[in-house]
């Protein structure tokens, strides 16, 4: 095998966008994803970034391939979650898993994957946890470097890079919070801490959103893309912009925006003079902080500018960029989707911006009740799916990081889980062995172990999921799906 040490592309490879459209068409799509890998790695790409799961659970088996076909050099990932719980030998097996999954033997960057904030940063770190398997990988030579991927408020990220432990650090950057990381950005070029950045385009509404995003360009050839990407690549702590593509057009394109010479330093000050001017952002001034009621007024303006670009189009995901901002770069989560405002207006007053505050924060609220993303309707649910049928032993679907996060939300709803868990899913390699503290489960087990019902927690593929286990009501087990068809995901 081949895997570069040295020198990042400014353009990588993300491989959670290949086009795997149906069963009919999986040869021909995973032949053009093996394409599509080797096509970026001929073009230059030599970073590509990939985790468990990542297109459809099939992007490991399309790397392993296109990896047998080419001599190229390339920097590859092996992504590790952190849960309580496991073990540093649980964090080894399981990057050891991951590169035999893509048939190599080695890779070149671990990351410490989705760091939420510091206590989990903490945990990672804690003797015999993620960071010692990840020293042991590197003194055992099957991986280079070790780095972060975070989704912390920007102080946190500050933490993070001043720690000392990472050689690189994995964030979310683009347009859209542009000020807020500069002071990331600085300190990370002054600690000698590389960069990757992920979601430069926002989930693809800077391109839905053009004419607002058109002031990033600095000449008029450019195209909001490329401004978007070259936004990003100006701070000189910037080594790496991950790119999804899912088809050749797309890579050329942030290809051809990594391709440019100019006044890096005047790109950054411009971007920053104008969105701190604009009439059409939230610039996080805090003016209007202080609310008698309590509500973090400046966190949730900023993070709703998503929402304010948003112009009805992919309006769920706005709604989950939105929530997962709120989390990521302020740790807001709502108590209740009752809106405490009383429409005092002293915010408006303050408001640098001229912003209809009052008028959003109520839409913010109504946004909240529909997809049940506060605490209260998450109590109503687990009441109404579990509680409520005073079940003793609970069945969760599939064993996956993402039903450990639910149950974590139950506890500390409801301080303690007062029925017995047991964990289910179709994988036959999981069978008879321990995830996450828990025996995995096959279904066929389910009436020998006295389950009373099995929780779906699958977000995208619940209902996929119980149209094949449903036959187990029949057995006297009830078969339930977590979301709701309005909910956004409690996690990421
Ligand atoms: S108008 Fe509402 S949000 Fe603004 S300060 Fe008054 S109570 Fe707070
Ligand atoms: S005063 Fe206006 S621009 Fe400043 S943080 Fe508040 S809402 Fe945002």
């Amino acid at each position: 095998m081949n895997t570069a040490f040295n020198g990042i592309s400014p353009i990588g490879l993300g491989t959670g966008r290949f086009p795997f459209k149906s069963p009919e068409t999986f040869n021909a799509d995973f032949e053009a994803a093996v394409n599509l890998v080797l096509y970026a790695l001929e073009r230059g790409v030599n970073y590509i970034d990939v985790g468990k799961g990542y297109s459809n659970g099939k992007a490991f088996s399309v790397l392993k391939e296109a990896f047998r076909r080419t001599d190229r050099d390339y920097n590859i990932t092996v992504k590790v979650n952190c849960f309580e719980k496991l073990t540093l030998e649980d964090y080894y097996k399981e990057a050891l898993f991951i590169l035999n999954e893509m048939g190599l033997d080695r890779a070149t960057h671990f990351l410490l994957w989705t760091l939420m904030d510091g206590v989990q940063l903490k945990r990672a770190v804690e003797k015999g946890g993620l960071y010692d398997a990840a020293l042991r990988l590197k003194s055992e030579g099957k991986v280079k470097h070790i780095g972060a991927s975070v989704h912390m408020r920007h102080n946190e990220i500050i933490d993070v890079v001043e720690s000392g432990l990472f050689e690189f650090v994995l964030i979310s950057y683009n347009l859209l919070n542009f000020l807020e990381m500069q002071a990331v950005l600085d300190r990370a070029y002054e600690k000698n801490v590389d960069i990757l950045v992920m979601n430069p385009l926002y989930g693809g509404l800077i391109p839905q959103n053009e004419s607002l995003f058109e002031f990033a360009g600095m000449d008029k050839g450019e195209t909001v893309v490329q401004a978007a990407i070259r936004a990003v690549l100006a701070h000189p702590a910037v080594k790496c912009v991950l790119a999804g593509a899912g088809t050749r057009a797309q890579l050329d394109e942030y290809l051809l925006a990594a391709n440019y010479d100019d006044d890096r330093v005047k790109r950054v000050e411009k971007l920053k003079k104008h969105i701190t001017e604009s009439k059409n952002f939230c610039t996080y001034c805090q003016y209007c902080a202080d609310c008698p009621e309590k509500i973090p007024v400046p966190q949730i303006m900023n993070a709703r500018n998503v929402l304010a670009l948003q112009d009805g189009r992919a309006a769920n995901a706005a709604e989950k960029n939105f929530f997962q901002s709120l989390h990521d770069k302020f740790g807001i989560e709502f108590e209740s989707y009752e809106n405490p405002c009383v429409g005092c207006g002293q915010c408006e007053e303050k408001c640098t911006q001229r912003l209809n505050i009052v008028e959003s924060i109520a839409e913010v609220y109504k946004i909240v009740r529909k997809v049940s993303y506060d605490k209260v309707s998450r109590r109503e649910r687990f009441d109404e799916l579990i509680n409520s049928c005073c079940y003793k032993k609970v069945g969760f679907w599939p064993a996956s990081g993402g039903t450990v996060k639910i149950l974590d939300i139950y506890k500390n709803i409801f301080g303690k889980i007062p029925f017995e868990v047991e964990l289910f899913d179709s994988n036959a390699d999981f069978h008879g062995k321990e995830k996450f503290g828990y025996i995995v489960r096959p279904k066929e087990e389910a009436k020998s172990l006295g389950v009373d019902c099995i929780l779906i927690t699958s977000f995208n593929y619940g209902n996929i999921i119980k149209e094949q286990i449903k036959y187990l009501g029949g057995e006297g087990i009830d078969v339930k799906v977590l979301y709701k068809p309005d909910d956004v995901d409690w996690w990421w």
